[in-house]
């Protein structure tokens, strides 16, 4: 198999390793989590603005909205940036907190980064946002290490400007650099 495709196959398998540590770990604790990451206390929700537009039911055009954000007129927590919105300190309007769950879960509106949210792949390394209550880094690494299987050892580094990001990125045993390099 050449390089591209074995690092096709990885990125495949952190992914679907990612994805099932979500599934058995993670999803199961939000409904009796301390800090549902949801209310944006700590996170940043960043929106386009069609998921803006749905999620606060504005009825007003984009640079309706935009004139009015600028001069300080809209919601506070929202603030625009890139073409984007980017929220904070207030819930998601799409958060139900009675069931403690997301009402737009499963659908096309729901942004990705709340699905890649807490534990997710990228560029051939899983990366796990400590943030998150229910991740369990060691829990993790050996969720990986499992997937990947024993030709590759798991090796954890932490962001140097955003320590609560932990990369685990799979190295063949035998190198020193980590497949993708
Ligand atoms: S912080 Fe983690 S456990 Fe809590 S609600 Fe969010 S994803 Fe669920
Ligand atoms: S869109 Fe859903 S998952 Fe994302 S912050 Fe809002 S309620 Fe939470």
């Amino acid at each position: 198999m050449s390089s591209r495709a074995s690092r096709r196959l990885l990125a495949k398998e952190l992914a679907a390793a990612a994805a099932a540590y979500q599934a058995a770990a993670v999803i199961p604790h939000c409904a009796e989590c301390a800090k549902p990451c949801c209310r944006l206390d700590s996170l940043v929700l960043e929106l386009e603005w069609k998921q803006l537009k749905s999620f606060w039911r504005l009825e007003e055009s984009r640079t309706a909205f935009d004139r009015k954000l600028s001069a300080g007129q809209g919601p506070e927590e929202i603030r625009a940036g890139d073409g984007l919105y980017y929220i904070h300190s207030k819930a998601c309007p799409a958060y139900d907190e009675t069931h403690r769950s997301c009402r737009v879960y499963g659908q096309e509106l729901k942004p990705l980064g709340c699905t890649d949210f807490p534990v997710y792949e990228d560029r051939g390394c899983v990366v796990a946002d400590l943030r998150c209550e229910a991740v369990n880094i060691e829990a993790l690494a050996a969720t990986i290490a499992g997937a990947v299987g024993q030709e590759f050892r798991i090796v954890k580094s932490a962001d140097e400007e955003f320590p609560f990001l932990v990369s685990l990125s799979a190295r063949k045993v035998g190198t020193k650099r980590k497949l993708g390099d």
